[in-house]
């Protein structure tokens, strides 16, 4: 199976978008290359609320390279809803989700059944 790696400048933009976002949702997708996460997207059809990101995909970006997606959850917790289930599902191969205090620690990564996977960091 294929093991995903992510830049630590990507999870650190994460999480101070995240934070910045507060109450709401921050939502992006992820570019990678050589399975290397190493950019965030922003997309300006993106839609933030209290109760859940969403995403239009029709906004996206036909760009090469985007392989997932990485979104906030306000509160503690960092599992897939049914919604980002029904999302991940839609797209890519990996998916990070953070949550507060919007740390290192906060945050998981899903592939795109939602089952958490280890991804190395560099
Ligand atoms: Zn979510």
């Amino acid at each position: 199976m294929k093991r995903w790696a992510i830049e630590r400048e990507v999870i650190e933009a994460i999480n101070e978008s995240a934070r910045y976002s507060l109450p709401n949702e921050f939502l992006c997708l992820l570019r990678a290359e050589k399975g290397v996460v190493t950019e965030l997207i922003l997309l300006p059809g993106t839609i933030s609320g209290e109760s859940h990101g969403i995403l239009d995909v029709n906004m996206a970006p036909i760009s090469f390279g985007v392989v997932g997606s990485a979104h906030s959850h306000p509160g503690t917790c960092n599992r897939p809803s049914d919604a980002d289930m029904g999302f991940f599902n839609s797209m890519g191969g990996i998916h990070i989700i953070t949550c507060e205090p919007f740390n290192s620690k906060s945050w998981k990564a899903y592939n795109s059944s939602g089952e958490p996977i280890d991804v190395d960091l560099v």
